[in-house]
This record gives C-alpha cells, structure tokens and sequence, in this order.
C-alpha cells in the first residue's frame, strides 16, 4: 500500500509530475496528461523497432481519460501476435511517433517517452519483448527480468 504521504507528494512511479506535457517535433499535435502514469517500459518488438526507427521504443501507460490531445494524430492499425490490433499513432506533419493504442486494453494507451516536453522523467522498470531485440540494441541489464 502507498502511504497518504507517498501519494500526496505524487511519488508514485517513476514519472513523479503531477501534470506532464509534450507533443510531436513540430507541434501540431499536443497533450496534457493528468493522473499518474502507469508502467513504463522499453519495448524491443519489431513493430516498436520499425515504428521508431530504433532498438526499442521507450513508453509508459496512461489511462485515456487522463490524456487531454490536441491536433491529429494518423494511425497505422496492425495485428498483434495476441490476435488483437494495435494502432501506431504518429503526426502526420512530422512523423513523430506519439501514442499506441490496443483493442486488447481500450482504457489506457501507450506514450513514446520521447514526446515529454521532459523525456528525462521517464524512468523504465522494464524491458518486454527482449526476444526480438536487436544484438546492438544495448539496455541497462538491470532491467532485464
Ligand atoms: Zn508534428
Ligand atoms: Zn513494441
């Protein structure tokens, strides 16, 4: 259990702000989250790897009611190995990877790290699909489970 103390202070995971920002590179698309972020991840799967264009794509899970979004985003839908599809959304303007949603968890959605206004709050506690990781994709062993 948190203590009232912890929550208070809004230390709660390793994205401690109580209001974080961010957008794409050229600004057209904006969001403002409320709540605290959920678990936060570097996901090596190749669909992250094509989508980012690198080893990983670092992200964290927000519930969509507490992502507040402004401009267009694009999808890309694709179907996952678990059978349900996952939608890759990016800015149309500029190509910044900015939110992945899934049929499989439809409340909550996937921000790329990068697009914090802060990328430096992020803090991973994971790595998921190290199966497909790439032999020069480095990450901090620790994080290995
Ligand atoms: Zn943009
Ligand atoms: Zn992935």
């Amino acid at each position: 259990m948190l203590s009232s103390a912890m929550r208070r202070s809004g230390k709660v995971s390793g994205l401690e702000n109580s209001l974080l920002s961010g957008g794409c590179a050229c600004g057209a698309v904006r969001y403002e989250l409320a709540g605290v972020p959920g678990f936060s991840f570097l996901c090596q799967c190749r669909r992250c790897q094509r989508a980012t264009g690198s080893g990983h794509a670092p992200a964290f899970k927000v519930e969509q009611e507490d992502l507040s979004l402004t401009g267009t985003l694009t999808s890309y839908e694709v179907t996952a190995d678990s059978g349900h599809s996952v939608s890759h959304e990016f800015c149309p303007v500029c190509g910044s990877p900015v939110r992945s949603v899934t049929t499989q968890f439809p409340e909550t959605c996937s921000l790329y790290a990068a697009s914090l206004d802060d990328p430096s709050v992020f803090k991973p506690t994971c790595v998921i699909f190290q199966s497909s990781a790439q032999p020069w994709d480095h990450v901090d062993p620790q994080l290995i489970k």
